[in-house]
C-alpha cells in the first residue's frame, strides 16, 4: 500500500514557517514562549520522522532496521507532543509549582510517557506495538492502541486542567486551547481508523498555528521594541499567581529619568536605549543561569519574575542590575546616565493583591536611594490594602461620622503662651485603625469627596469656636487647612462664610492655610476665593513653605499674614547649609511684613534656635501632638 505524504510535507512547511516567525519576532522570552517553541520543534522532528518512516515503507521490502527505527521514533515523538502540550497548559496556568512537591502528581504526569518509552524499547524484541513483516510491511501490533490511550490520557488531563483553571483565562484562550486539543486528538483517532491517511501531523500543525494566533498572541505577549513580555501579559501572569496563591519574587526596575531620556534622544533612539537595558538584563540572567520571565511594561518600567522564590538569588540579580545600570550606557558615543530604581518584592509576604502591586509599582521609585530597595521595608502591606478601598472608606466615614477634628497647639514666643492651634483631621476606622491624612486627603481630592470633608472640618471648627468653652481658652484663632482642590471650588468662599455666620464666628477667629502648590498654580477661581475670604477679614497662611516651588513674586503678591515653614527646615543638624537659607528666607518674610510659624519642632534645642532667629510661632510635638478636642481644651487650660 503506497502512502501519500502530501499532508506531512504541508505540515513540515507550516511548522518551519511558524518557528521562523516566532524567532523573528523575538518571542523567545518567558516560559510559555519557550514551551511553545519546544512544542513546534518537536512537531518538526515528529513530522520528519513520519516522512522518513513512510518513505522507507514506500521503498519496498528492504530496510528492516531503518523502518523499525524511524517508526519507533515517530510514534514516541507523537506521544511526546501530547505530553509537551500538557506541560504547555501547565505553564499557561502556572500550576507547575503545585506538582513540584507532590509525588502523586509527578507520577500522574510522567508515568505514562516513561511507560511508553519502555514499550517502544521492548517493541524491538516483543513486536507488540508494531512490527515489520517478511514483506517489509509495517503492521500494527496487539498493544498499538496503548499509544492512543496515552495520547488521549494527556489530552484529557490537559483539558481538565484548562477547565479547572478557567477563571484565570479569558474565554477565547480557553476555547482555543480546547479547539487545539480537539484537532490533535480528532486527527489521531482518524489515523487509527484509516491508517493510510496521514493527516495526524497536518492537524497538529494547524492546531499549533491556531494556538499561536489565539493563545500565544504575538501582539499581546511580546513587546517588539525590547523583545520582552508586555504589560497585559504581566498583569495576566501576576493576577494568575495571586489567584493560585503562588509565591513570587519580583524585581521591579523603574527608570526615574525615563522622560528626560526620551526628551533628550527622541522616540526612535529611546527604543534603542530601552532595548540595550533589556539586553543587559536578559544576558545576565542567561549567563548566570537564572530562570525568569522579563517584562517591559512601559514608561521605563521593567519587571523580572524569578522562577524560584529565592531571596538570595533575587538579591544577586538586583545588585548586579542596580550596579550595572548605575554606570549608565554608551549610545551613539553619548554617555547616558540612568537613574534606575531597583526593588525586590516578595509576593504574598510584601503585597498580596494585584491592584496594590500596581500602586506600589508607581510609588516605589520615590524611595530612590541608589541602592537596591526592599518592598518589605518600604511598603506596609496595610497601606496598600487601604489604598485599594480608600474611596469606600471615605464615603463610609462621611456617612458614619467617623471623621474627627484634632487640634495641635501653636506657641507664641512673644506672648509666651499658646495663642492658636491648627485643626487637623483624623480618621479612625474599625478595620484599619487610624488612617493618615496624607493618604485620605489626596484620595479625597481625586474623588471630589474633599469638598464635603472640607465642610465637615469647617462646621466642626466653627461650632468649637462658637462654643463657651472655647471663649474661655483665650485663643486668637484656629488654623484650618484648605487643599488645592478646595481652593478651586466655585462656592468655597460663600460656603465658608455661611458656616461661620451660622456659628457666630468672627473672621478674625479663623485662619486658612493654603499650600504652596495651590498658590503656585493660581487660577482665576482660586484668586477670586482668596480675595473674597481676605476681604471678609479672614487671614491666610501659606502652608508647607519650602517644599514645593517657591514662586517669590507670587507669594509677595498674595495677602498672606503668616508663612508656615515646613518641617524640612528643622533638619539643620543634618544640613548646616540650611541655616544660611533659613536666615535669608526669614529676613525676606519679615521684610514682606508676614509672620512665621515653624512646623515640626520636636526638641527644646530647636525651639531655642528658632526663637533666636526671631520666628514668632512654634508648632510641633515638643509642645504637643494634635489632640482630640477635649484633651486640647484641658491642655490649654493647664497652661504651659
Ligand atoms: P500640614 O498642614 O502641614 O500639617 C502638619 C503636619 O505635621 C500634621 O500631620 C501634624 O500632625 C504634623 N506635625 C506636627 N508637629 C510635628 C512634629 O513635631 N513632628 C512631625 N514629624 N510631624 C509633626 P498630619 O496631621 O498627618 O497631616 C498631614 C497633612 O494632611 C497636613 O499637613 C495637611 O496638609 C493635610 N490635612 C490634615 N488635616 C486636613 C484637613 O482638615 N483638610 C485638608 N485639606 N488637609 C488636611
Ligand atoms: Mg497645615
Ligand atoms: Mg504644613
Amino acid at each position: 500500500m503506497h502512502k501519500m505524504l502530501y499532508f506531512d510535507y504541508s505540515a513540515v512547511v507550516l511548522e518551519f514557517v511558524l518557528l521562523a516567525s516566532i524567532l523573528m519576532r523575538r518571542m523567545t522570552n518567558g516560559k510559555s514562549n519557550s514551551m511553545f517553541i519546544m512544542l513546534v520543534t518537536i512537531s518538526i522532528f515528529t513530522t520528519s520522522a513520519d516522512i522518513i518512516a513512510v518513505t522507507f515503507d514506500n521503498l519496498g521490502s528492504e530496510f528492516y532496521y531503518e523502518k523499525m527505527m524511524s517508526h519507533s521514533v515517530y510514534l514516541f515523538l507523537r506521544a511526546l507532543i501530547s505530553f509537551i502540550q500538557l506541560n504547555y497548559v501547565i505553564v499557561l496556568t502556572d500550576t507547575w509549582f503545585k506538582a513540584a512537591n507532590n509525588f502523586t502528581k509527578k507520577i500522574k504526569l510522567f508515568f505514562p510517557i516513561f511507560l511508553l518509552a519502555a514499550l517502544m524499547i521492548t517493541n524491538f524484541f516483543a513486536h507488540n506495538i508494531f512490527y515489520i513483516d517478511e514483506n517489509g510491511t509495517y503492521i500494527r501490533g496487539a498493544n498499538f492502541l496503548w499509544l492512543y490511550v496515552i495520547n488521549g490520557y494527556y489530552a484529557v488531563y490537559g483539558s481538565m486542567k484548562i477547565f479547572r483553571n478557567s477563571q484565570m483565562m479569558d474565554m477565547s484562550r480557553i476555547v482555543s486551547l480546547f479547539v487545539g486539543t480537539f484537532l490533535m486528538m480528532g486527527a489521531d483517532w482518524i489515523q487509527i481508523m484509516i491508517p493510510s491517511v496521514l493527516i495526524d501531523m497536518f492537524a497538529c500543525s494547524i492546531a499549533l498555528l491556531f494556538i499561536f494566533m489565539m493563545v500565544q498572541r504575538p501582539e499581546e505577549i511580546t513587546d517588539s521594541e525590547t523583545g520582552l513580555i508586555k504589560l497585559n501579559t504581566y498583569a495576566y501572569d501576576l493576577k494568575r499567581s495571586f489567584i493560585n496563591k503562588k509565591p513570587e519574587t519580583l524585581i521591579m526596575i523603574r527608570l526615574n529619568n525615563y522622560l528626560v531620556i526620551r526628551e533628550m534622544l527622541g522616540y526612535r533612539d529611546t527604543i534603542c536605549v530601552k532595548r540595550m537595558i533589556a539586553d543587559i538584563i536578559v544576558r545576565y540572567l542567561r549567563s548566570s543561569r537564572v530562570r525568569a520571565d522579563v517584562y517591559y511594561i512601559g514608561s521605563g518600567n521593567y519587571r523580572i519574575r524569578l522562577e524560584n522564590h529565592d531571596n538570595a538569588e533575587a538579591v544577586k540579580v538586583a545588585e548586579y542590575i542596580n550596579d550595572t545600570l548605575k554606570e549608565g550606557i554608551v549610545y551613539n558615543e553619548m554617555q547616558i546616565n540612568l537613574v534606575a530604581c531597583v526593588c525586590i518584592t516578595n509576593i504574598p509576604e510584601d503585597i498580596d493583591e494585584f491592584d496594590s502591586l500596581s500602586i506600589f509599582g508607581n510609588d516605589f521609585s520615590a524611595e530612590y536611594t541608589g541602592n537596591v530597595l526592599y518592598a518589605s521595608e518600604i511598603c506596609r502591606k496595610s497601606r496598600y490594602d487601604i489604598m485599594r478601598e480608600i474611596d469606600k472608606i471615605i464615603e463610609n466615614a462621611i456617612s458614619e461620622n467617623e471623621f474627627e477634628v484634632y487640634y495641635q497647639p501653636i506657641y507664641s514666643i512673644k506672648d509666651k503662651k499658646f495663642n492658636s492651634a491648627e485643626a487637623l483631621l483624623r480618621l479612625k476606622t474599625e478595620k484599619y485603625g487610624f488612617i493618615s491624612p496624607e493618604l485620605f486627603i489626596p484620595a479625597a481630592e481625586k474623588s471630589g469627596a474633599i469638598h464635603r470633608i472640607g465642610e465637615i472640618v469647617m462646621e466642626s471648627v466653627c461650632s468649637f469656636i462658637g462654643s463657651e468653652e472655647y471663649a474661655e481658652l483665650g485663643l486668637d484663632y484656629i488654623e484650618v487647612n484648605l487643599s488645592p482642590a478646595q481652593c478651586m471650588e466655585n462656592n468655597l468662599a460663600k460656603n465658608m462664610i455661611g458656616i461661620m455666620e451660622r456659628n457666630h464666628v468672627l473672621p478674625s477667629q479663623l485662619n486658612l492655610e493654603i499650600t504652596e502648590t495651590a498658590s503656585g498654580e493660581i487660577q482665576n477661581v482660586v484668586m477670586d476665593n482668596i480675595t473674597t475670604l481676605y476681604n471678609a477679614g479672614i487671614s491666610l497662611s501659606l502652608d508647607d513653605f519650602g517644599t514645593g516651588y517657591s514662586n517669590m513674586t507670587r507669594i509677595a503678591s498674595l495677602p498672606f499674614r503668616i508663612i508656615k515653614l515646613d518641617k524640612t527646615f528643622t533638619r539643620i543638624k543634618e544640613n548646616p547649609n540650611l541655616i544660611i537659607v533659613l536666615e535669608n528666607v526669614i529676613k525676606m518674610i519679615k521684610a514682606l511684613n508676614m509672620k512665621i510659624v515653624v512646623e515640626g519642632i520636636e526638641t527644646k534645642e530647636l525651639v531655642d534656635h528658632f526663637e533666636r532667629m526671631e520666628c514668632e510661632y512654634i508648632q510641633g510635638y515638643y509642645y504637643s501632638k494634635p489632640l482630640p478636642k477635649r484633651d486640647f481644651v484641658k491642655f490649654i487650660q493647664a497652661g504651659i
